[in-house]
């Protein structure tokens, strides 16, 4: 049995990705460290707590005794690095535990890796020679597009905000081991993802919770912000695959070909709440509200992602239609509650 370290999967995408990747590779037993802050909920994985090959650790990567000693005994056998500070509103705001989380417990958990590989290197090899280090980061490290143009792994990087730069200061870091210590490293770069399990504070759950308490359903700006969205499981299934066959040192961008500006996204969860759980009086588009745009937004992010579906076979099952549908459902389970 291989023990595998996945970071940050009490969160929106590792906890969609930590019973996908069990349920699919009977060899390892994941280790899921999270620090369980507002973002991290154990209810997100609560279909595996009390599987045998599951065990849940509660602490943080920013602690480097802490990580050495996890790392000494589980001794890894590969690591999926989620965790991370990753809400935009609350960087502007606040951007100091972004720097710490994103960038230093980035550090850690690489010079961990390293330090421990060139002590014993018998003993452990997490992230070198046939073991991986796999970094799941964003597309929002290239900055923003104009109206046309694709987001390419040659895309010079051009981050915003202090989330996108604290998240490209991560990428860096990741490279640099890589090349200098020859670490098997790759990350994956990937476009706005939506589906179960998301915080209550993002765009989507927003919509269907103002809506269906009959609040104002809050859009930036004039709502042409354009992001490309993926549905959480094919995003899983691309870092499953990038950790398996991606070639060592190398990125990979993750997206569906699903660009939509943010009033199609309003819109088509009114239209699809109008449709499940109807008004007694008029539409929920009628609670759509404009407020003052969000400093520093960039306008439109779009994935080319040919190489990971040409060189590793990667497609996203989902279009955007059935997978705002299954999410829209979901919400309204969860809501209920
Ligand atoms: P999230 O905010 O929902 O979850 C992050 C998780 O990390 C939480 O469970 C939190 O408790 C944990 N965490 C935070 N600080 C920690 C620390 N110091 N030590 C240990 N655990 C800590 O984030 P998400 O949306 O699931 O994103 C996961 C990863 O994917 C992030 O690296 C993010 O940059 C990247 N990403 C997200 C998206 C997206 O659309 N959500 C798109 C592309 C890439």
């Amino acid at each position: 049995m291989k023990n595998i370290l996945v970071t940050g999967g009490a969160g929106f995408i590792g906890a969609n990705f930590v019973p996908y990747f069990i349920e699919n590779n009977p060899e390892y037993h994941l280790v899921n460290l999270d620090l369980l802050t507002y973002a991290g909920n154990l209810e997100n994985v609560s279909e595996v707590e009390n599987h045998p090959r599951y065990t849940f650790v509660q602490g943080d990567i920013c602690d480097r005794n802490f990580v050495e000693e996890l790392f000494q005994k589980y001794q890894f056998h590969d690591v999926i690095h989620f965790a991370a500070e990753s809400h935009v509103d609350n960087s502007i705001s606040g951007p100091e535990a972004f720097i710490k989380t994103n960038v230093l417990g980035t550090f850690n958990l690489l010079d961990t890796a390293r330090k421990l590989w060139m002590s014993a290197p018998n003993q452990y090899n997490v992230g070198f020679e046939n073991s991986r280090f796999h970094h799941v980061s964003t597309d929002e490290v290239y900055g923003t597009l104009g109206e046309t143009g694709l987001f390419e792994e040659t895309t010079p990087y051009a981050p915003n905000s202090p989330y996108s730069a604290s998240k490209a200061g991560s990428d860096m870091i990741v490279r640099s081991y890589f090349h200098t210590y020859g670490m098997n490293v790759v990350t994956t770069n990937c476009s706005n993802n939506y589906g179960p399990k998301q915080h209550d504070e993002k765009l989507i759950p927003t919509i269907i919770r103002k809506a269906i308490k009959g609040e104002n359903i809050p859009i930036y700006g004039d709502g042409k912000n354009v992001r490309d969205w993926l549905y959480v499981l094919d995003h899983c299934k691309g870092i499953e695959l990038a950790f398996k066959t991606g070639r060592s040192g190398e990125t990979y961008n993750i997206g569906g070909r699903n660009e939509r500006n943010n009033l199609y996204i309003v819109d088509t969860v009114c239209s699809i709440l109008n449709e499940l759980q109807p008004k007694s009086e008029g539409k929920y588009q009628d609670q759509i509200t404009f407020v003052k745009d969000r400093p520093g937004h960039d306008l439109r992010y779009a994935i080319d992602a040919s190489k990971i579906e040409n060189e590793l076979g990667w497609k996203a099952d989902e279009n955007f239609e059935s997978g705002i549908l299954k999410t829209v459902r979901w919400y309204l389970e969860k809501f209920k509650k």
